[in-house]
């Protein structure tokens, strides 16, 4: 059972908590299954508990008994079952019922929710979690593509057009814009399951970040320490440590003894601690004595 399909089957169980999300949620249903277009009366789906919400909601909302019914073979898409409106007097009756309510369908926040999970059931895909964060609505039309952007972006959620052939398409990208449509369309399984991928993922990219960050620290310290060992050998190549002057032999011989130290470590371990800085430029300064010597 692909990730989609397991999102699919927990958003059937839902079951809409008033008559307004009830209205609004066939709206989505029939509306992006095309069972309100023109020369359309059937709809395919391999799943069947899709069949069956668009069958039961049309009987409860429109009074319609559509047939449902499973295919002998699957057809195109691996489709096993379909809802098919039995004629033009019942699919005329379902028309009306959404013609009758007006525009008002979507007026109400909890409504939008409930459309928003009808559409999504009929129309729309979700990646795996841990592939990809990316979930689409096949609308089909450019204008059920716009009605879908508009009601999107009521409930906050930012959805992007794409125009595939002569069909439209509306995605989503990013975990915090996904799991925020799932958490509104009723979802608690798939958003615990995608907001445990992003956890590990986060955690996963914070730890490579901080280790990576660790390393080039290092990185540093060794390349600066090691101009500063060879400078110091230098020096001493010469006249011994009596060639450096007094101030400067301890930190030079502390470097030299332990180039892998920081500033911080090395100013903890002198006689009398100095600050970084400090450290600093006393290391600058052999430098500067081995180069002009
Ligand atoms: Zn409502």
């Amino acid at each position: 059972m692909s990730y989609s399909t397991v999102v699919k089957t927990e958003l059937c169980r839902i079951r809409p908590e008033s008559d307004c999300c009830a209205l609004a949620e066939a709206y989505g249903l029939l509306l992006y299954s095309r069972l309100l277009s023109e020369g359309h009366d059937t709809y395919a789906t391999e799943t069947k508990g899709i069949a069956d919400l668009i069958g039961e909601t049309m009987a409860s909302v429109c009074g319609v008994y559509a047939d449902v019914i499973t295919l002998p073979k699957s057809g195109r898409n691996g489709c096993k079952y379909m809802v098919k409106i039995p004629n033009s007097e019942q699919k005329k009756l379902i028309c009306m019922r959404f013609a009758e309510a007006g525009g008002g369908i979507l007026d109400k926040e909890c409504c939008v929710a409930a459309f928003l999970r009808g559409v999504f059931i009929v129309c729309g895909t979700v990646t795996e979690p841990s592939r990809d964060y990316h979930l689409e609505f096949l609308a089909g039309s450019e204008r059920r593509c716009d009605i879908l952007a508009d009601t999107l972006s009521r409930a906050g959620i930012r959805g992007h057009k794409l125009q595939r052939g002569d069909r439209w398409l509306l995605y989503i990208k990013g975990a915090d814009d996904i799991i925020s449509l799932l958490k509104k369309m009723g979802s608690v399984y798939s958003v615990q399951s995608i907001e445990t991928t992003k956890n590990v993922r986060d955690f996963r990219n914070n730890a490579n970040r901080l280790v990576n960050c660790d390393q080039a620290n290092i990185d540093r310290t060794l390349s600066a320490s090691q101009q500063q060992c060879a400078a110091i050998r230098r020096l001493i190549e010469k006249k011994g440590y009596a060639g450096i002057p007094p101030e400067l032999r301890e930190i030079a011989r502390l470097r030299l003894e332990n180039p892998e130290m920081t500033l911080r470590d090395l100013s903890e371990n002198l006689s009398e601690p100095i600050t970084r800085s400090g450290v600093n430029h006393r290391l600058k300064k052999l430098m500067e004595l081995a180069e002009n010597q």
